[in-house]
């Protein structure tokens, strides 16, 4: 399925496009959820799903919208 394997990279690339803007490092997609997380799925009815990102060097935490 070249379909499938496009759709990964796709998914892959993305996810290492996001550099951390305090310092430029990786981020690592964290479960733990926020308060302005929970806010803005919250006022946006569930629309907005937003993802959390940790950074893996200075642990600073990131909401993708
Ligand atoms: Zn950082």
């Amino acid at each position: 399925m070249p379909l499938l394997d496009l759709d990964k990279i796709i998914i892959k690339r993305t996810i290492l496009g996001i550099r951390c803007t305090n310092c430029g490092g990786n981020l690592v997609m964290t479960q733990k959820g926020s308060m302005t997380g929970r806010f803005i799925k919250l006022i946006s009815l569930g629309t907005i799903k937003p993802k959390h990102f940790e950074c893996e060097n200075c642990k600073k935490k990131h909401l993708l919208l």
